[in-house]
């Protein structure tokens, strides 16, 4: 029973700190315990504590040390993630293949599926290469001209012609300098630290179909581990015996709570492989569809902060229009509107809005006008074939 447990405590806990890692630290969890537990753990909380920690023990120099081994992992480009990466898959590759291929072919499982799978594994390591270590868009004196014919300034999130202050080079819409390469990117989408690289006009498509290679790549595996222990179950007549023993008709659905304990006790290896990769595939799949989308609505990750500050800005000077136009209403009715009465202040606590201003303007009020967004299969086209790729240079007469 207690690996029944065990595996319920940690199919569940991915999914949470899932949850944990993307919801946190939305307004709707401000001062609970969930958003500690994200600044805790995601947003350098627990960092802090361990240094405060290693300072008391070790003092000043352990602290500087410290804060020297946070710089390397999280200001500068380095494989730590992608290291990690690679011992994960690596490390679940030897796993399934020492404990679980000798099944293969087995009561549900062909014996191409040893092969299959041996493929599949390949190919995501070739797809973790190509995002890895080639050209995300990397703009230089020689991409310039090209890249800034890719796309227009959209008076918007892309104000003009700027020059980027590191690179001293002029800025092409929809570029950013990556603070960590200490690079400009063309169509820049975020750092990838387990990639250790940037993600950006020319890697986009590797990025993306790693991702989606690596939801099926799990989910095969899981649904591998799951074809192999169904067959086991019947080629030992588990459901047989289990009846003969308990009573009651021989079917797997009335019996399934022993043939699952019967796993656990002779094939934990499997089924926690099983679960783990199901867990993944889930959590992958989640992160790969938010790209589908932002490619499908040509947009990046980097895009959708600038359009939110964006929003908040458009919507900063609507409140302060409204607010000089009530205040002109106001002395035009001899009153000051901004003045507070006793009964604003007693039942102020009920909304962080002051009663006595006008309400502010939503945000959604402000829509987002992206000029960039050309059709869902122009755009998906233009993820595939990057722009600047199809921009051959011009000859010379
Ligand atoms: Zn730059
Ligand atoms: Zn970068």
């Amino acid at each position: 029973m207690t690996g029944q447990w065990l595996l319920i405590a940690y199919a569940g806990l991915l999914p949470f700190l899932l949850f944990l890692l993307l919801c946190g630290d939305r307004p709707a969890f401000e001062g609970t315990c969930l958003e500690r537990m994200h600044h805790f753990i995601f947003a350098g909380g627990c960092c802090e504590s361990l240094q405060w920690l290693i300072g008391c023990v070790c003092g000043e120099r352990g602290t500087k040390t410290c804060s020297s081994v946070e710089q390397y992992l999280c200001d500068r480009p380095n494989p730590v993630l992608q290291l990690f990466y690679l011992s994960i898959l690596g490390g679940s590759y030897i796993t399934i293949a020492t404990t679980s291929l000798h099944y293969i072919p087995g009561f549900y499982v062909s014996v191409y599926h040893k092969y299959i799978g041996q493929a599949a594994v390949l190919v995501g390591v070739l797809l973790f290469l190509l995002t890895s270590f080639t050209d995300p868009g990397v703009i230089n004196s020689t991409t310039l001209k090209v890249h800034i014919s890719s796309y227009p300034y959209d008076g918007m999130i892309y104000e003009g012609t700027k020059e980027c202050t590191t690179c001293r080079i002029t800025r092409p819409a929809r570029s950013k300098h990556c603070s960590i390469c200490d690079r400009c990117v063309a169509r820049f989408d975020h750092h990838c630290g387990w990639m250790n690289n940037c993600i950006g006009e020319k890697n986009l498509r590797y990025f993306l179909s790693f991702l989606i290679w690596h939801v099926c790549l799990c989910l095969y595996g899981a649904f591998l581990l799951g074809a192999i222990l169904l067959g086991e179950v019947e080629d030992r007549n588990v459901v047989r015996a289990i009846t003969y023993y308990y009573g009651g008709p021989a079917t797997l659905r009335k019996v399934y709570s022993h043939v699952l304990q019967w796993l656990l006790t002779f094939y934990s290896t499997q089924v926690l492989m099983m679960v783990f990769l199901f867990v993944v595939s889930v959590l992958l799949a989640g992160f790969a569809s938010y790209h589908i989308y932002l490619i499908l609505v040509n947009t990046t990750t980097n895009e959708t902060y600038k359009w939110d500050m964006y929003q908040r800005w458009q919507a900063e000077l609507a409140y302060t229009k409204i607010l000089e136009e009530s205040k002109i209403a106001g002395i035009d009715r001899g009153f000051p509107v901004q003045k507070r009465n006793w009964m604003c202040g007693m039942f102020s606590f009920l909304s962080s809005r002051d009663p006595s201003l006008p309400p502010r303007p939503k945000l959604s009020n402000f829509k987002q006008k992206n000029i960039y967004n050309r059709g869902m299969f122009a755009n998906l086209a233009e993820a595939v074939f990057p722009i600047s790729n199809r921009k051959a240079p011009k000859k010379k007469d």
